[in-house]
C-alpha cells in the first residue's frame, strides 16, 4: 500500500533509521517495531552500538549500521549513567556522519528517500543529530508510559523538598502520579545527584515529532492521558509489540530450549518460572533465599540464573550441596530461556519476576500471575501496577518462609486462581486492542500515516 503511496507522493520513499540501545529489553522491541514498519513498506536501517549487536542474519531485510562506541568492556563503568553517557557521546559522530552521507547521496539521485529517525529513549543523541540535520525524529519507549511522568517529575519534587524521599512520605501516594507511591519512584535507590543526573540525561532535550510507547491504552489510561496533556505531538501506544511483530530470537544469550521439553512433562499450571531479566544482579544471600524458598515450596520450578548475575560467582556455584539434592527432580535451572515460549506454555502457573516492562507485558498477555521482586528503575512502578491496579501479582518479601508462602498463594490457593481469571480478562482486552478497530491497531495505522505525512 505504502509503495503505492510513495508513487503518489512523486516517487518519494521512506528510510527509517532506528537508533537502538544495546540493552536486551530495549533492542527486542526496537527490532519488532522495525519488523512491523518494514511490513508496511518502509526501508529500515538499524543503527546500533557495537556493544551487544543484534544478529543481522535474523533480519535480512534490514540494513545494519554498527556505531563505534569505544566500550571495550562495560565493566569499566562504575555507574549505569557513565555507561549511557559514553554510549551517547561515542556513537553520536558516527550516526551524524552516516546521515550526512545519505543526505548528500540523495542530491544526485532521481528517486528520493525521506529519512526519519526513530530513536530509543536512552539513545538521546539520535534526537540531537536529527535536530542538527533538520530531520524529523520520533522517540521510542520500551518501558511503561507511567515511567515517563514518574521520572520527569523528579526535578520538581526535588525543588519542593519531596526528593530525596524521607520516611513518613515513602508509603504515601504521589498526588501527581496516583496510584504510585513515593517508594515506587524511579532512581530512588541512587545517591540524589546521580538520580537527578539520570533524569536530566533521559528527559528529551529536543522536541520530537512524536512519541511511541510499547504499551496498551487500556492498561495505562491515566499515564497516557498525563503525557498527552503535556505534549502537543502525537503519542502512539502500539503494544504489545511481541504479539504484533514476532521476530526470530533477539536474545544476546543463547536460549536453552531443553526447558520446553521439560515443561511438556509437567502438569498444567503447576510450574513456577523464575527469571530476573537481563540486567539485575544480586548477592549470594538473596540468591540463596530464593533457592531455599523454591526448594521448600514443593512446587516444580524453572529458574533462569543468568551467568554472572550472582555477584562473585560464574553461575550456580553459590548453591549449597544439600540444596541441590533437595531441588533435584522438581526443578530445572538454565542460563537463559526462550521466555515468551515459556510463558505461553500451559504448564506455567506463575512467574517470579523483577518486573521489567517486557517481562511484565509478556506475562500479562499470557494471563500468567506474577510474584514481583522489583530491583529499581521502572520496575517498582510495574510491580505496583501488577499488585494494586491489575491485581495480577503479589510483591515478594525476600525471606525464605515468606517466599514459600507466596509461591503457594499463586500456584495452589484460590488467590492464584483469581489472578488467572484477571489474566484471562486482560488477555481478552489485549486481543481486542490488536483486532480491527482496536486501540493498538488504530495507533499503528496512525503511526504509519503520520510517518508518511512528515
Ligand atoms: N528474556 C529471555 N530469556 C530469559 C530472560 C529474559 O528471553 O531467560 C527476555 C524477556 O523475554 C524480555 C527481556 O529478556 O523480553 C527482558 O526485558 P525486561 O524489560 O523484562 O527486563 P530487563 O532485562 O530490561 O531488566
Amino acid at each position: 500500500i505504502h509503495r503505492e503511496m510513495a508513487e503518489e507522493n512523486g516517487g518519494i520513499r521512506w528510510r527509517l533509521v532506528l537508533v537502538a540501545s544495546p540493552l536486551q529489553g530495549h533492542m527486542t522491541p526496537m527490532l519488532q517495531l522495525g519488523t512491523y514498519l518494514h511490513s508496511k513498506g518502509f526501508s529500515i536501517t538499524i543503527a546500533h552500538p557495537e556493544f551487544n549487536p543484534p544478529n543481522s542474519l535474523n533480519h535480512p531485510d534490514f540494513v545494519f549500521l554498527p556505531l563505534p562506541d569505544n566500550i571495550s568492556s562495560p565493566g569499566k563503568f562504575t555507574s549505569f549513567l557513565g555507561f549511557l553517557q559514553a554510549l551517547n557521546d561515542n556513537c553520536k559522530p558516527h550516526l551524524r556522519e552516516h546521515l550526512v552521507q545519505i543526505i548528500n547521496a540523495q542530491k544526485e539521485k532521481s528517486e528520493k528517500e525521506s529519512v526519519v529517525i526513530i530513536h530509543d529513549n536512552l539513545m538521546v543523541f539520535g534526537g540531537s543529530v536529527a535536530g542538527d540535520l533538520g530531520l524529523p525524529s520520533i522517540i521510542m519507549h520500551s518501558s511503561s508510559a507511567a515511567f515517563f511522568p514518574a521520572y520527569k517529575i523528579i526535578p520538581q519534587l526535588h525543588k519542593d523538598g519531596r526528593f530525596p524521599v524521607h520516611d513518613p512520605l515513602m508509603q504515601e501516594i504521589v498526588p501527581e502520579l496516583d496510584p504510585f507511591r513515593y517508594k515506587d519512584l524511579p532512581f530512588i535507590d541512587l545517591p540524589m545527584q546521580d538520580a537527578l543526573d539520570s533524569v536530566n540525561m533521559i528527559i528529551p532535550n529536543t522536541s520530537p515529532s512524536a512519541f511511541i510507547w510499547n504499551t496498551l491504552q487500556f492498561l495505562e489510561p491515566s499515564a497516557l492521558t498525563r503525557i498527552r496533556q503535556q505534549y502537543q505531538v502525537p503519542i502512539f501506544s502500539i503494544g504489545p509489540l511481541h504479539k504484533i511483530a514476532p521476530t526470530p530470537s533477539t536474545s544476546f544469550l543463547k536460549e536453552d530450549t531443553s526447558c520446553i521439553t521439560w515443561l511438556d512433562k509437567q502438569e498444567p499450571k503447576s510450574v513456577l518460572y523464575v527469571s530476573l531479566g537481563s540486567v539485575a544482579n544480586m548477592d549470594e544471600k538473596v540468591a540463596t533465599e530464593i533457592a531455599w524458598g523454591l526448594a521448600n515450596s514443593n512446587q516444580p520450578f524453572l529458574w533462569v540464573v543468568r551467568p554472572g548475575s550472582v555477584r562473585g560467582f560464574e553461575w550456580i556455584e553459590f548453591l549449597p550441596e544439600g540444596l541441590v539434592d533437595e531441588m533435584k527432580g522438581r526443578g530445572l535451572i538454565v542460563k537463559w530461556a526462550p521466555q515468551k515460549e515459556v510463558l505461553a506454555h500451559n504448564a506455567v502457573g506463575g512467574f517470579w519476576s523483577h518486573c521489567g516492562w517486557n517481562s511484565t507485558l509478556e506475562s500479562v498477555c499470557e494471563g500468567v500471575p506474577m510474584l514481583c521482586q522489583p530491583f529499581g528503575v521502572d520496575q517498582l512502578l510495574n510491580a505496583r501496577y501488577l499488585s494494586y491496579v491489575w491485581k495480577m501479582g503479589i510483591e515478594i518479601v525476600m525471606e525464605r518462609r515468606e517466599i514459600e508462602g507466596v509461591i503457594r498463594r499463586v500456584l495452589v490457593d484460590k488467590e492464584g486462581e483469581e489472578m488467572r481469571q484477571r489474566g484471562m480478562e486482560i488477555q481478552e482486552n489485549v486481543k481486542l486492542a490488536l483486532s480491527h478497530g482496536g486501540s493498538s491497531q488504530n495507533s499503528l495505522i496512525d503511526l504509519v500515516d503520520f510517518i508518511l505525512s512528515l
